[in-house]
């Protein structure tokens, strides 16, 4: 085997989009992933000739012009995938169980005051505070704005902000206090830590464009790979890093499952950071460092319900839903397990085989904390190779959640169970071992406005030539992934020259 420039762990977005930034760049590079499939929380599968995806149900910032536009360009990604803009009156929308009403969040800016201030007239000069905090808040952070900043340094005011506080400050209507966070499992947000800029960042991107991959997410990673590839780089599946050795201090190899070792002068982790040092020996990092990485808070799972229509029974929706059975879209995260779900989000998918107009699928997601499913824990899924069956009482428990879940979804679709055709489910587990975290956490390392240096991964680590990628690093997200490979790869080649490459593309 060669010995690459970089040798990137895990084919996530992060992974991927490293790959090609240094690939690019004249780099010689591979790319080590675990499973089958590349791509990470970008993977589809299908059940019944259904595409479902797992981790992306739409993406924002992608009008020309946008930052996500900018970057996927530079990717060469824009021009190759297939997308569907979504609804512009409400590309979301927000419910409560006992109010028949459905609450948009309109695209761009003017439109989502103006259709909240129609719901809300008293609310005028709330609104406007909070578009205006939620711009302002997103203008600090260079990366995002395509702005050369060489470390990424951020106003650390915009840091310091509680989410909720910062809502209620701005809107006192306390329905509308809760629609402006409706969203939230977009962050897992917790009513105690959500900092701002992760409620502006997350949203503002929605707010400017909103679409809809058409056939799944898992184009993205495709494209990438022909990407990376042609440009010379490699890309193995089946080879999961269990270690390294070492020589001066630094990682020599990767050493993978069955034994091989892949040889690099530098070396990229896309995968948890708290899992990258377990597989560092001790003595290669200061202890202080292995704890306060292990250490950090992961944010909540999630429980899935993955639901195939019968054929032209259930219309095509071109917008979510965030549904809530109280009106208090902050605390379900923090669900009693006799009250479960207190919550869902639901996403159509755009299907180009499925006659227009009508949908063939549709996606549920409702939090569940991973103590929930930890007496099956030491069972492992991950198809076509590891195949270990969880056993009666698992499919037991995931049948029990789905009726739950069905009977909620009931309420606001009446009849949708004589539509559905077969439904599927996949709980923190299936997340644990497909994306090999700990715990199956949604969106990795929970962000903390009380501390949020504590919270915030630098790219480089304790070892020179080791660094990390990754919704661990700055955000989580398609949008806060590509900022982080930025941040990643500026450390190779200099964040100002590849941000001034990145914005020449378009
Ligand atoms: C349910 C869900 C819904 C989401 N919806 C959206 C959405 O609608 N829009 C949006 O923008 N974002 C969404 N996200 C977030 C987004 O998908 C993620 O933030 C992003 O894809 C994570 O990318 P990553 O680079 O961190 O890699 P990951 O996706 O975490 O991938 C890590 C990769 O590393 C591999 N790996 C792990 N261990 C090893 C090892 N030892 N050796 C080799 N390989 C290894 C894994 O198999 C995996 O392929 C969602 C996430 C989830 C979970």
């Amino acid at each position: 085997m060669p010995v690459y420039d970089t040798v990137i762990i895990g084919s996530g977005l992060g992974g991927l989009e490293c790959a090609y930034i240094l690939a690019k760049e004249g780099q010689r590079v591979c790319v080590l992933e675990k499973n089958r499939q590349l791509g990470g929380t970008l993977q589809i599968f299908s059940r019944d000739k259904v595409i479902f995806d797992t981790g992306i149900h739409y993406i924002g910032g992608l009008d020309k012009g946008q930052n996500l536009n900018q970057f996927f360009t530079y990717f060469n990604l824009m021009d190759k995938l297939r997308l569907k803009r979504m609804d512009e009156n409400g590309f979301d929308r927000i419910s409560f169980e006992d109010d028949p009403q459905d609450y948009p969040h309109a695209m761009g800016y003017e439109p989502f005051k103006e259709s909240l201030r129609r719901l809300f007239p008293a609310e005028k000069e709330g609104l406007e505070k909070y578009c205006s905090e939620l711009q302002a808040t997103c203008k600090a952070f260079p990366m995002y704005n395509l702005y050369p900043n060489k470390d990424n340094e951020i106003d650390f005011k915009y840091l310091k902000v509680n989410t909720k506080d910062f809502i209620a400050d701005c809107v006192k209507d306390p329905k509308l206090q809760q629609i402006l966070a409706g969203s939230n499992p977009l962050y897992a947000g917790c009513p105690d830590k959500t900092p701002l800029y992760v409620h502006a960042l997350v949203c503002n991107t929605y707010i400017e464009s909103a679409w809809k991959c058409i056939d799944g997410g898992a184009q993205i990673a495709r494209i990438l790979c022909k990407n990376i590839k042609d440009l010379g780089g490699e890309i193995f599946n089946y080879s999961e890093v269990t270690g390294f050795t070492y020589t001066n201090k630094k990682i020599k190899t990767a050493i993978l499952k069955n034994g091989e070792q892949v040889e690099g002068k530098n070396f990229i982790s896309n995968i948890h950071p708290a899992r990258t040092v377990e597989m560092i020996e001790e003595g290669y990092i200061r202890k202080l460092y292995r704890k306060r990485i292990q250490r950090l808070e992961n944010s909540i799972s999630v429980f899935t319900l993955h639901i195939v229509f019968k054929e032209k029974t259930f219309p095509y929706l071109n917008y979510n839903y965030y549904h809530y059975t109280k009106q208090d879209v902050w605390n379900s995260i923090y669900y009693k397990e006799e009250n479960w779900p207190e919550g869902y989000a639901l996403f159509v998918p755009y299907s180009s085989k499925c006659p227009e107009g009508y949908a063939d699928s549709m996606n549920i997601m409702a939090y569940m904390r991973y103590e929930e499913v930890k007496q099956w824990e030491n069972t492992f899924h991950t198809i076509p190779k590891n195949r270990s069956d969880r056993g009666q009482s698992y499919l037991d428990f995931k049948e029990e959640k789905s009726q739950k879940l069905l009977s909620l979804l009931e309420k606001k679709f009446p009849n949708i169970r004589s539509k559905i055709k077969s439904y599927y489910s996949s709980t923190p587990l299936s997340f644990r071992d497909y994306i090999g975290t700990s715990d199956g956490s949604l969106y990795g390392i929970t962000k903390d406005w009380r501390n949020p240096m504590q919270t915030f991964i630098s790219p480089r680590t304790k070892i020179s030539n080791l660094f990390l990628t990754g919704q661990n690093l700055n955000m989580h997200g398609v949008l806060g992934v590509t900022v982080g490979s930025v941040v990643t790869c500026g450390q190779f080649v200099g964040a100002e020259y590849l941000i001034d490459k990145i914005r020449t593309a378009t």
